[in-house]
């Protein structure tokens, strides 16, 4: 069964927003797997954002994910990874598209980096790569 990764980011997590960002995933049909609230290492974000590294809004996103506790989450469902991205919406808050999670409750306050309230894993191969990150084997 696949199986992704959702990370409910600081701003989620201090505007009181888990409850109802959980609960879209789950209306929606996918079932939770497991569920941890975590502060993040800067060690364990450099993994997971390895791909962003020397972007200009690389070391704003480290500062951000580290600015409080995040929410971690696996959901599993056919086509779940899909599912997710599309129930997320695009990543500029500003623009994504209303019923979506981020065009609902973000927007952009004008800082370095997009305060987008979730991440979600892009495929097979980083879900499981990001499982491991904040999981373990
Ligand atoms: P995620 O990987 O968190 O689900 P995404 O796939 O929509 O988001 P990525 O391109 O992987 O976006 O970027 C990772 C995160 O970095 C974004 O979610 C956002 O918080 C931040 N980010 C991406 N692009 C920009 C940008 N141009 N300016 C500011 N912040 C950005």
């Amino acid at each position: 069964i696949e199986r992704t990764l959702v990370l409910i980011k600081p701003d989620g997590v201090a505007r009181n927003l888990s409850g109802s960002i959980l609960a879209r995933i789950e209306s929606k049909g996918y079932s939770l797997a497991e569920l941890k609230k975590v502060s993040a290492t800067r060690e364990l974000l450099e993994q997971h954002y390895e791909e962003h590294v020397g972007k200009p809004f690389y070391e704003p996103l480290l500062e951000f994910m580290l600015s409080g506790p995040v929410v971690v989450a696996i959901f599993e469902g056919h086509r779940v990874i899909e599912g997710f991205r599309s129930l997320a919406g695009i990543t500029d808050p500003t623009t994504a598209a209303p019923g979506t999670i981020r065009g609902d409750f973000g927007r952009d306050w004008g800082l370095a980096v997009q305060q987008n309230l979730v991440h979600g894993s892009d495929s097979v191969d980083s879900a499981e790569r990001e499982i491991k990150i904040w999981f373990g084997a």
